[in-house]
């Protein structure tokens, strides 16, 4: 029971984009009410059930006993992803400006040798120096080894020989990053966290 009562549900607006999560109680008040319907991953497509499909579908198959709920007169088999029929918005939001998600943004990647490191391994650097004027900015601020950062000191790029590997730019909001970054998040939940493409 505890399973149950704790397991999350991913929420979509209409444009299929993640906007919550919720427990699943809240899922199932939505879903009986009419106003969402389980979005089911079933061999890499997805199938839309109304709250009844879904009762039926249910029904037709043999679910482990942890992904279902018990009640008088049905086993339902608990969703994971619910999507809104008359929900359009997404949550206006931008990513915040700090340590962790400029790494996340540089992808862990040292911006000048472009090699991967971890979290201890990597520093903040400055492209353009402060005392050049550069700013404490998305534009202005890579991720950066510990080498590489000793390496540029408080020089220019191109006055230490070095390039970046990317333009740094401010990231685009992609829904649930924290979400995407939490190790409980159910496997179905991938394909909608996946960050926004540019452009
Ligand atoms: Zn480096």
């Amino acid at each position: 029971m505890e399973v149950v009562l704790t397991s999350q549900v991913l929420v979509l607006n209409r444009f299929w984009q993640a906007v919550n999560v919720v427990g699943i109680k809240r899922a199932f008040s939505l879903l009986v009410k009419g106003h969402a319907d389980v979005i089911h991953q079933e061999e890499g497509d997805f199938q839309l059930y109304d709250f009844n499909q879904w009762l039926d579908a249910t029904e037709m198959e043999t679910i482990p006993e942890r992904e279902c709920v018990h009640t008088v007169r049905h086993i339902i088999r608990l969703p994971k992803v619910i999507i809104l029929k008359f929900f359009d918005r997404l949550p206006i939001k931008e990513v915040k400006f700090h340590r962790k998600n400029i790494f996340e943004r540089d992808k862990f990647h040292c911006q000048y040798c472009g090699k991967l490191f971890k979290e201890s391994g990597l520093n903040l650097d400055h492209v353009i120096p402060r005392h050049h004027g550069g700013r404490t900015s998305w534009e202005n601020i890579v991720t950066s080894c510990v080498g590489c950062n000793s390496r540029k000191a408080d020089r220019l790029p191109h006055e230490a020989g070095m390039r970046l590997v990317r333009k740094p730019v401010r990231p685009k909001w992609r829904p649930f990053m924290s979400v995407a970054q939490n190790k409980d998040k159910h496997r179905s939940w991938d394909y909608f966290l996946k960050p926004l493409q540019g452009g």
